[in-house]
């Protein structure tokens, strides 16, 4: 049966095309992240706003001076 050969042969394709898609989408929702302070690169985010900040100092800034969003 030719045609169910290449039937399953065309199933394993697109499995792979949708991993390789699912793998892309990753590497691309990954943007650079920078401390909305300083502009350092920025491991940390605001809970309360979503600003980026790399360290304590700059994140107790950003709630003082830049956060968008204050509790009370
Ligand atoms: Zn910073
Ligand atoms: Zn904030």
């Amino acid at each position: 049966m030719p045609s169910l050969t290449a039937s399953r042969a065309g199933d394993r394709h697109l499995c792979l095309l949708m991993m390789t898609a699912a793998h892309g989408a990753q590497v691309g929702a990954s943007p650079r992240r920078w401390c909305s302070v300083c502009g350092f690169a920025a491991p940390y985010r605001c809970v309360r706003c979503g600003s980026r900040f790399c360290t304590r100092k700059c994140y107790g800034v950003h709630t003082e001076t830049r956060c968008l969003k204050f509790v009370g």
